[in-house]
């Protein structure tokens, strides 16, 4: 079946008891129970919510896994498939992941006795040399956030499979409908249903894919020990929002490699970074790996103030942290997204203080770059 035809059939079987064709939002904490041991397959609502279970059929069905787990955020999400390594085992991170996943390695993991290596994943003899005796896990990001480094996913499954290390995938910016790490030999798919999943700004949420029996047995004990679930609001908007996304995900990314253009021809710009230009130096393993480059652009206009006149004088971008919604996001890296990444590292990674990142949404593209165009003078 096509994607679009999964994403708007899978888990989405009409109601059993009244038919109806959206899965309702079931709204309740508990189930009675006909008899004692006797019940319909549900007992308590942090345990199985039969719409959490037909979004965790969908986005799996999506990813091409057997098996899928929805929680209350991206982080919730990626929190729970670490928890899969234990004290004293290594961790290779990407080191330009999402500021909340270094945090996490940072600030929490590191309490418990995780250790962990910042690593370039797209230099693939950097992680080869960066593996150790005890090395469980690799945990990578791409593009990244938000200079859109692209990494080879199979490159990187194969020698850590080799070091018997699994390797997660953070798969937010692309999407399934671009990009499904497992078909690149990935072990786990991490999201931020957040983003473009639920696409329309107007929920939290998380995601794990697997295929793994054993592993997702343990992220579903988590899952249900943690609590970190997915509510059911939540759920039926994410389910909603997976139906439309091979649309939205074909319309940013049309709008996205427009804007790009625009901004790699425009005098007052000195770099732009998008996976879908031709000048992007891992070009051809992005259009090899992902079938689309989708809506995420950065751009380097030259210094703050420079950065700060575009920021402030557009009008139909919204300045605003986060991505992946309908609407276009404008924001500035250095002091947003990530303001928590020590100065050094940030120009390690070119998040210069000149640097703006916009998430393009779906709205008409004249108007979008006609808005750039007129901040940017
Ligand atoms: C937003 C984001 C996260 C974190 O997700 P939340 O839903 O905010 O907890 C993780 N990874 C990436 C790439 C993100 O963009």
């Amino acid at each position: 079946m096509g994607f679009s035809t999964t994403a708007i059939h899978a888990g989405n079987e009409p109601d059993a008891a009244t038919g109806a064709v959206s899965v309702p939002i079931y709204q309740t904490s508990t189930y009675a129970q006909e008899a004692l041991g006797k019940h319909k397959g549900f007992e308590y609502a942090r345990t199985q919510n039969p719409t959490r279970s037909a979004l965790e059929k969908n986005i799996a069905a999506l990813e091409g896994a057997k098996y899928g787990f929805a929680f209350a955020s991206g982080m919730a999400a990626i929190d729970a498939v670490l928890r899969l390594v234990k004290a004293g085992d290594h961790v290779i991170l990407g080191d330009n992941t999402y500021g909340g996943t270094f945090r996490l390695f940072d600030k929490v993991l590191r309490d418990y006795g995780i250790e962990f290596s910042l690593v370039d994943t797209s230099d693939i003899h950097a992680l080869e040399a960066a593996f150790l005796p005890n090395t469980k896990m690799v945990f990578v990001e791409t593009p990244t956030n938000p200079v859109m480094t692209v990494t080879d996913l199979a490159a990187v499954s194969e020698v850590s499979h080799a070091h018997g290390a699994r390797v997660v995938c953070d798969n937010t910016f692309m999407s399934p409908y671009f990009q499904r790490p497992i078909e690149h030999g990935v072990d786990i798919v991490v999201h931020s249903t957040t983003k473009y999943l639920n696409g329309h700004s107007d929920s939290v949420g998380g995601f794990a894919a697997l295929n793994d029996e054993t592993d997702a047995e343990r992220i579903g004990f988590i899952q249900n020990s943690v609590g970190a679930i997915l509510s059911p609001f939540d759920s039926f908007l994410v389910l909603r929002g997976t139906k439309t996304l091979a649309v939205r995900m074909k319309a940013h990314d049309e709008n996205g490699r427009a804007v790009a253009a625009f901004l790699a021809e425009h005098p007052a710009i000195v770099k732009v970074y998008y996976p879908g230009l031709a000048s992007h130096p891992q070009h051809e393993l992005a259009k090899r790996q992902q079938s689309g480059f989708g809506g995420m652009v950065s751009f380097e206009t030259g210094s703050f103030d420079n950065a700060k006149k575009v920021l402030e004088n557009v009008k139909v971008c919204t300045l605003g942290e986060s991505l992946g919604g309908v609407e276009t996001l404008i924001s500035h890296p250095a002091t947003m997204t990530h303001a928590s990444v020590p100065a050094e590292k940030r120009d390690k990674l070119g998040i210069t203080d000149g640097l703006v990142r916009i998430s393009v949404g779906i709205e008409d593209v004249e108007d979008i770059i006609q808005d750039l165009d007129q901040a940017l003078k």
